[in-house]
C-alpha cells in the first residue's frame, strides 16, 4: 500500500503532520512518500502541482491531502493558483464522487450554532459530483457586444452541462452507499438534489436519476430542489439521510452541512475514482489566518486518513479504531481552539495529534 502525502499550504503541514503521527502507530505496513503541492509546489517549481508529484499520486494506492491557497496568489494566473492544483489532481486520477460525511459528536453538540436538539444524532452523507456542470461545461468565456473576445468584455457566460453516464454513475454511488448505510441502521434514502424546475440539465439529472433509482428497490429516493434543500439542511438536518447533487450545487451544500456540526475543522471528505484510489482532505481550507500558530484543529484530517483507510486501503477495522480515538479524546474534554467552550481544556494542534494517537492504545 503506497500513500502520496500531500501537505500543501498554510495549516496544511500542520494537521497532516498529525495525521502522519496517527497512521505511523497502526502498525499497518505501508509506505508514505510526501511532495509538495499548491503554493509550495509553485515557490519551489513555478507550478502548483509538479510533474512529480502528479506522478507520485498516480502511483499510490490514496492522496492524503492538507490544503492548499493563500491570499498572496490571488494576483497569479488562474493556472498557476495552488487550488488549481486540487483540480488537476481530480482530473488526472478521475476522481468523481466526493463523499462528504456530516456528523455531530455527542460532546460537541454545544459548538453548533443550531440547538442541540436540532442536530444531536445528526449524522448525514452529502456526495457531490466532480468531473461535470458548470465548473466544466463548454463553451465558457467572455466577450465583448461585437467580437466576442475579452478584454472590454460586457458579458460573460458559462455552460452548464452533465452527460448521461456521468449521472448514472454518481447516482449508483449514492444507492449503494445508501445501501451499506442501511446495513448499519441508518435509514436507506436517497434525496437527489437538482433545480429541474428552472434548469433543463436538472431535469435530465432527475431523470436519470430516477431511472437508476429502479435498480434499488430496497433503497428510497425522493427528490429536492436545492433552494429547499439548503434551507431544510438547517431546518430539519436529520430529515436526509444521503444527498446526491451535481458538481456546483454540491459545493456550496457539502459546505453548509459541515458547519452544521459546529466546526469545519472536524469534518473529512474523501474524493474516489471507479478504482476506488481517492484523495482524502479536510472539507476546510489552508487557513492562512491561523497558519503556523500550532492552534489548527488536526482531527478533519486524521479522520480523513480513517476515511483512506476504509475506502482505499480494505482496513476498516484501523479506520474504526482512529474514529473511536476521537470520540475518546473529544470525550476526555480535549479541545482545540475552533471547538473549545467553557469547561473544556484547550489545547493546540500537536497536543490534538498526541492524545489521538495516546487514546488509540
Ligand atoms: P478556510 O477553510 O481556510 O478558513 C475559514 C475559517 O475557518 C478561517 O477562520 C479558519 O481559521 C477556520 N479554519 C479552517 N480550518 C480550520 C481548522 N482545521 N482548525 C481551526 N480553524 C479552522 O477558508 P478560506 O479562509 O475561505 O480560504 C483560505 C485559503 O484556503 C484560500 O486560499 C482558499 O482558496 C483555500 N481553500 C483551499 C481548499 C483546499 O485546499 N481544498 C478548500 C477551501 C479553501
Amino acid at each position: 500500500m503506497k500513500i502520496a502525502v500531500l501537505p500543501g499550504d498554510g495549516i496544511g503541514t500542520e494537521i497532516v503532520a498529525e495525521a502522519v503521527k496517527v497512521l505511523n502507530v497502526l502498525d499497518l505496513k505501508f509506505e508514505m512518500e510526501t511532495a509538495l503541492v499548491g503554493g509550495a509546489a509553485f515557490d519551489a517549481f513555478g507550478h502548483p502541482l509538479p510533474e512529480a508529484t502528479l506522478k507520485l499520486a498516480m502511483a499510490s494506492d490514496a492522496v492524503l491531502f492538507g490544503a492548499v491557497g493563500d491570499w498572496k496568489y490571488d494576483t497569479l494566473d488562474r493556472p498557476l493558483r495552488p487550488e488549481q492544483a486540487i483540480l488537476g489532481l481530480r482530473k488526472h486520477m478521475g476522481l468523481f464522487a466526493n463523499f462528504r460525511p456530516a456528523i455531530c459528536y455527542e460532546q460537541l453538540v454545544g459548538a453548533s450554532s443550531l440547538k442541540p436538539e436540532l442536530i444531536s444524532g445528526l449524522d448525514i452523507l452529502i456526495i457531490r459530483e466532480l468531473t461535470g456542470d458548470i465548473y466544466f461545461g463548454q463553451p465558457r468565456g467572455r466577450r465583448t457586444a461585437t467580437d466576442g473576445h475579452f478584454p472590454g468584455a460586457e458579458e460573460a457566460f458559462d455552460t452548464m452541462r452533465y452527460s448521461k453516464p456521468e449521472i448514472e454513475r454518481i447516482a449508483h454511488v449514492a444507492f449503494q452507499a445508501a445501501r451499506k448505510r442501511k446495513a448499519a441502521d441508518k435509514e436507506g434514502r436517497v434525496t437527489s438534489v437538482d433545480k429541474a424546475n428552472v434548469l433543463e440539465t436538472f431535469q435530465f439529472w432527475k431523470d436519470v436519476v430516477t431511472e437508476v433509482g429502479k435498480e434499488y428497490p430496497d433503497i428510497a429516493l425522493d427528490h429536492m430542489y436545492v433552494d429547499n434543500a439548503a434551507m431544510q439542511l438547517v431546518k430539519e438536518p436529520k430529515r436526509f439521510d444521503v444527498v446526491v447533487t451535481g458538481n456546483m450545487f454540491g459545493d456550496i451544500l457539502s459546505d453548509e452541512a459541515s458547519m452544521l456540526t459546529g466546526s469545519i475543522g472536524m469534518l473529512p471528505s474523501a474524493s474516489l475514482n471507479t478504482k476506488n484510489q481517492g484523495l482524502y482532505e479536510p472539507s476546510h481550507g489552508s487557513a492562512p489566518d491561523i497558519a503556523g500558530k500550532g492552534v489548527a484543529n488536526p482531527l478533519a484530517t486524521i479522520l480523513s486518513a480513517a476515511m483512506m483507510l476504509r475506502f482505499s486501503l480494505n482496513q476498516p477495522e484501523a479506520a474504526q479504531r482512529i474514529e473511536a480515538a476521537v470520540q475518546k479524546v473529544l470525550a476526555q474534554g480535549l479541545r482545540t481552539g475552533d471547538i473549545w467552550s467553557e469547561g473544556t481544556t484547550k489545547v493546540g494542534t500537536a497536543q490534538m495529534g498526541e492524545a489521538v494517537v495516546k487514546a488509540l492504545g
